[in-house]
């Protein structure tokens, strides 16, 4: 059985006693096994990064654009084996992996400009003959630690650009599904990247704090749940260290009785079901506001059962399995939850079977009406193809629900009232809004982030946000020696 090893120098490092197994969730089968590093493999993953750091950090912002440029290009000529070993080890699409290295790609394309990213500013006279500039330099080594459900995505969220601000990178991806991971890196020295500068440490808790803990690293960039997003921002805190923790989600979408059925409903389809819902941008509440529940209901209801459920390398498939049996797992026991709690389960999913993947961690799509919020269903992320529908009299209760709850990723509201879509902008506690549209994930020259318990700490993920949080600001103000304009003097030269 395959052993997949850490990367580090531009090769594989064997390290750890410890391994962990990847299956493939549309068969359940383990076809490999991920080693576990620990703190030794954390200390020699140091050194290296400290020794590729000295020749980096001299490295022009224009060189560094070149080798993003390359970097770029190889990434696109790769994007069918890339994604094909996310959908491998994670179960989803081959379609859908293929969307999530796109959006990677646009932060890689966002990283090409960083000479102009990377400007500072100049002020002439703030005082007489005095002049102020800052400029951007680099941390040192950084640190990312990633989720299982973008392991391509969410990696080129962070190394590109902190490498392009001048740092080294360590990435820690998921232990479900690191190879993907591990490919975008070996892709990233083919461009001209040196070896040693982005290390990929394969692991878990043990590996996440030694790296913490290590006085070398400069900053944390988390995504991944919220009780270790909030575990990761106090312990990175307490050593000192500058940290980004993007957590977890629980997004609404508000229909207004205003809004066009048909097109709502089409887009919860792909926000609730995409990837079987394992995306933090996944809608996993629809607000029906007035009368507009029964026609979403009978609009949704046939569009939900045509959803072609399948393992990725079928080209028909929809909606791959959940990424693990435990996931699995938890996901039917929220559902049983709700129906105990006596939300009406309209379609269930649970039972369905396909010849040939019969132990595969496959759930068909769901659909939950008169969800309260008192509901474990309604409370808790379920993170899996379960859409709940929440039923509010007016607008007021639509956007108290979205301001109660607390997550605050993203939120959509589908409405033709310009009015009602400004205020709810406006109004809602949330880090991303969609106006019809539902899955409002920015695009790379804006940033990534939620509110409330979506995040912890104060940056932002890609765009200037990620700029500023890879690099500290130094600002020199300066003055010349008056008079040396006055020309050249051939007297000897006395005092005074
Ligand atoms: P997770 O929190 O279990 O794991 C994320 C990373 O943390 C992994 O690399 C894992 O090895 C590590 N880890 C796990 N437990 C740890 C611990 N106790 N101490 C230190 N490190 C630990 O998350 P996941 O299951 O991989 O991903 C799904 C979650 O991520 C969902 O909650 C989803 O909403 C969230 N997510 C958020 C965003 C966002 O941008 N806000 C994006 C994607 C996923």
């Amino acid at each position: 059985m395959k052993i997949i090893k850490h990367y580090l120098n531009g090769q594989d490092y064997d390290g750890g006693d410890r391994t962990s197994d990847i299956f493939n969730p549309a068969t359940g089968e383990v076809i490999s096994k991920v080693q576990l590093g620990n703190k030794k493999v954390v200390n020699e993953t140091i050194d290296i990064s400290l020794k590729a750091l000295e020749n980096w950090t001299k490295t022009t912002p224009a060189k560094r654009a070149s080798i993003m440029f390359n970097y770029k290009k190889l990434l696109e000529d790769n994007a069918n084996t890339i994604a094909e070993l996310v959908s491998k080890e994670h179960g989803k699409t081959i379609e859908d992996a293929k969307g999530s290295l796109q959006r990677g790609l646009e932060v890689v394309e966002y990283a090409c400009g960083i000479p102009n990213l990377l400007k500072g500013e100049f002020s002439s006279q703030v005082g007489t003959g005095i002049d102020t500039f800052s400029m951007k330099q680099p941390l040192g080594i950084c640190v990312g630690i990633t989720p299982f459900n973008f392991p391509v995505m969410i990696p080129l969220w962070m190394f590109p650009l902190a490498t392009a601000c001048g740092n080294a990178f360590i990435l820690k991806p998921s232990e479900r599904d690191p190879s993907s991971t591990l490919k975008l890196v070996e892709l990233y020295e083919k461009a001209g990247a040196p070896k040693g500068l982005v290390n990929v440490i394969n692991g878990d808790k043990e590996v996440v704090d030694a790296l913490i803990e290590n006085k070398n690293i400069s900053s944390i960039s988390f995504v991944g749940s919220s009780k270790v997003a909030s575990y990761i921002y106090q312990k990175s805190a307490s050593y000192n260290k500058r940290v980004q923790a993007l957590g977890s989600a629980k997004n609404h979408m508000v229909v207004m009785p205003d809004a066009d059925v048909e097109q709502a409903s089409d887009a919860l389809i792909g926000a609730a079901f995409g990837s079987a819902g394992e995306r933090c941008m996944a809608i996993s509440v629809a607000v029906a506001v007035g009368n507009v529940a029964d026609d979403l209901i009978k609009s949704i209801t046939p569009k939900i059962n045509q959803i072609k459920v399948g393992p990725y390398n079928d080209k028909n498939s929809e909606m791959g399995p959940v990424v693990s049996k435990q996931a699995l797992d938890r996901i039917k026991s929220l559902i049983s939850s709700g129906v105990d709690d006596g939300a009406d389960l309209l379609i269930d999913g649970r039972d369905i079977k396909l010849q040939g993947y019969e132990s595969g961690y496959f759930i068909g799509p769901c659909l939950f009406d008169n969800v309260k919020t008192n509901m474990s269903i309604y409370k808790e992320e379920i993170f899996g193809p379960v859409l709940s529908i929440v039923r509010a009299d007016n607008y007021d209760q639509a956007l108290k629900l979205v301001k109660e709850n607390p997550y605050g990723n993203g939120c959509s509201i589908f409405t033709r009232d310009g009015d009602t879509a400004r205020d709810f902008s406006n109004e809602a506690n949330i880090g991303m809004i969609g106006v019809n549209i539902p899955i409002p994930v920015p695009v790379a020259y804006y940033s990534f982030g939620g509110w409330k318990n979506s995040i912890f700490g104060g940056h932002n993920a890609y765009g200037m946000e990620a700029i500023r949080f890879y690099t500290k600001v130094k600002t020199v103000t300066s003055k010349w020696p008056q008079g040396i304009r006055q020309g050249a003097e051939f007297k000897m030269p006395t005092l005074g």
